[in-house]
């Protein structure tokens, strides 16, 4: 009698999806927003007799190590579908619809090409407050996850925030920790790479981050709404650089910020 597989199978109360080690099985019915689709949220799965950490468990490691690096709600009902062309539309300029329909197309083809090449180059999406910059990372990050990818989401001033909190309690190695996790996650997305307060010390922890990014070949999807002199002006020459050679730019604008688009919608409607 084997006790310890009946221990998990104790744990592991409902029979298992079949899965492989790639991924879903596809014909399952499709799984709650936020749980596992193959473990359940249990951590554990078993491969033959053994239980073995589920994929997820990675995730949940990166998550768990920056407080604020979840999606927030109204980000993850972000997708590539959702991306709504109509706000971009405008008589008397043409550009506006032109350019969101490439960035769109740019980011569907990140995240088609980085499953085959996990060196993909990264994007830049730059543009205005409201263009749906944020959007369509968010839509990368989601349609990622789905697929069991391993993804860091920051948002530039949190994550700052939280390595500074790491640094001041003098627990460098937590400060390590959050660096590395940064640092090494196969796609990070740095949302909001905006006009905010730089320290010497902030500008060097990007750098790091970027830097080492940039060496392992490792995609990043940043978004902004300065443009190159701005970034310069505010992160320095070196980091500016690093961001040309790692990202493709992708622009974003709109006749009018999504956000004030939606408003006047919403509130036609009443
Ligand atoms: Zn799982």
């Amino acid at each position: 009698m084997d006790n310890s597989k009946n221990i998990i199978e104790k744990i592991l109360k409902k029979p298992l999806l079949e899965q492989k080690n790639e991924g879903i099985n596809r014909t399952q019915p499709a799984p709650k927003a936020g749980i596992c689709p193959i473990c359940d949220d249990r951590g554990i799965i078993l491969q033959g007799d053994t239980a073995v950490p589920c994929s997820c468990m990675e995730q949940r490691k990166i998550d768990n190590s920056f407080k604020n690096a979840r999606l927030s709600q109204e980000l993850k009902n972000c997708s590539f579908a959702k991306f709504n062309l109509e706000y971009y539309q405008t008589p008397s300029e043409a550009d506006h619809y032109t350019n969101a329909q490439k960035a769109l197309k740019a980011a569907q083809e990140f995240f088609k090409n980085v499953q085959v090449n996990p060196h993909e180059v990264g994007l830049l999406f730059s543009g205005p407050v409201g263009s749906g910059k944020t959007f369509l990372a968010a839509s990368i990050a989601n349609a990622l996850l789905a697929k069991q990818y391993r993804i860091l989401f920051l948002i530039v001033p949190d994550l700052l925030d939280e390595l500074r909190a790491s640094y001041s309690a003098k627990n460098e190695t937590n400060e390590s920790d959050l660096l590395d996790v940064a640092r090494t996650v196969p796609v990070l997305v740095l949302d909001d790479l905006g006009a905010h307060n730089y320290t010497e010390w902030s500008r060097n922890r990007i750098y790091s981050i970027l830097n080492y990014r940039i060496n392992e070949q490792l995609p990043t999807i940043i978004t902004t709404n300065l443009d190159f002199n701005e970034i310069e002006q505010h992160l320095g020459e070196r980091t500016c650089s690093r961001l040309l050679q790692m990202c493709r730019i992708v622009k974003l604008s709109t006749p009018q910020d999504i956000r004030m688009q939606k408003y006047v919608k919403r509130e036609k409607l009443k």
